[in-house]
């Protein structure tokens, strides 16, 4: 566990077995704290190792704020809150039925993922007493450290993202792209199944204007807070769409077009496609997959 603000540290989940790949961040207040994304159901045990390094328990934890419902942010929900007990879910309104009954969540995401699914443990419901939806702006006080929630559509329609007041720390969720440290590229997120790309346009503005000192990813770890950091993310997103739909046309096999796309991605960079994780790899298909599908529900 990193310290990254004054009241905030950085977790890295170990999604997978991948080293920052999948960060869980812990805001720790005077009265309470709150851990925002909690990772795979499959890497809960490393939250839980992380946690007790520095003395804390699960029912010492106040509140877990997934910023949506994809399973490296949320699927550890319910099996924390078996541990817990107390620990009240925050979320988007439209959030809360799946957290009750993640059936249809579940079922997406072995759709999408294939059996690449089985490694993230799938969603169990969460107890009603347990869940609170929160309001776009919404504030709450730790104690000495406050929160606030904003929706931030886009990447998808139930995403929040989460601004540390005192700190000027905003965590983002998925509405900033990837940029792994251990294969340096920077792609945005756009999976399936309901990724709209004129929403998280809107929800960059709206972050955009929201003046911070650090950025917060979960994919992974700290930024600097610039203005021209936001405008590489609008020029990267429109960029991404652009070549998505040209490959599109290019390609008939679906494979290919995945690869060609990437391998234009990792040439920027100067790397070699075959160096690049498998984990990372998949994650940019599907947000391949969801920019197609996204563009041919817009035909
Ligand atoms: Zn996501």
């Amino acid at each position: 566990m990193k310290k990254v603000s004054e009241h905030v540290y950085l977790l890295d989940t170990h999604a997978l077995g991948f080293q920052e790949f999948v960060a869980a961040y812990l805001i720790v207040g005077d009265k309470s704290s709150a851990i925002v994304d909690i990772g795979y159901a499959s890497s809960l045990p490393k939250v839980l190792e992380e946690l007790s390094g520095v003395g804390l328990k699960p029912i010492d934890i106040d509140y877990i704020i997934p910023t949506h419902l994809h399973l490296d942010h949320a699927g550890a929900t319910s099996y924390f809150i078996e541990n817990s007990k107390k620990s009240i879910v925050l979320c988007h309104p439209r959030a809360v039925k799946h957290f009750l009954d993640p059936s249809k969540l579940n079922a997406s995401v072995r759709e999408i993922y294939g059996d690449f699914a089985s490694f993230f443990g799938l969603a169990e419901p969460v107890p009603i007493e347990n869940i609170r939806s929160v309001q776009d702006y919404e504030r709450i006080d730790l104690g000495g450290v406050s929160l606030r929630f904003l929706y931030a559509p886009g990447h998808a329609p139930h995403q929040i993202v989460v601004y540390v007041e005192e700190d000027e720390a905003l965590i983002t969720g998925d509405a900033v792209s990837i940029e792994t440290p251990s294969f340096p590229l920077r792609v945005p997120t756009t999976p399936p199944p309901s990724y709209n790309y004129i929403e998280a346009v809107e929800t960059l503005n709206k972050l955009s204007k929201l003046k911070s000192r650090i950025i917060l990813r979960p994919h992974f770890g700290v930024k600097a807070w610039s203005p021209e950091y936001f405008k590489e993310e609008f020029t990267l997103l429109e960029k991404w769409k652009k070549d998505v739909e040209e490959t599109m046309k290019e390609q008939a096999n679906m494979d290919d077009a995945v690869r060609n796309l990437i391998n234009k991605y990792v040439g920027d960079y100067k790397f070699q496609l075959s160096n690049m994780p498998i984990y990372l790899y998949v994650t940019i298909k599907i947000s391949c997959l969801g920019m197609m599908k996204y563009l041919e529900d817009q035909r």
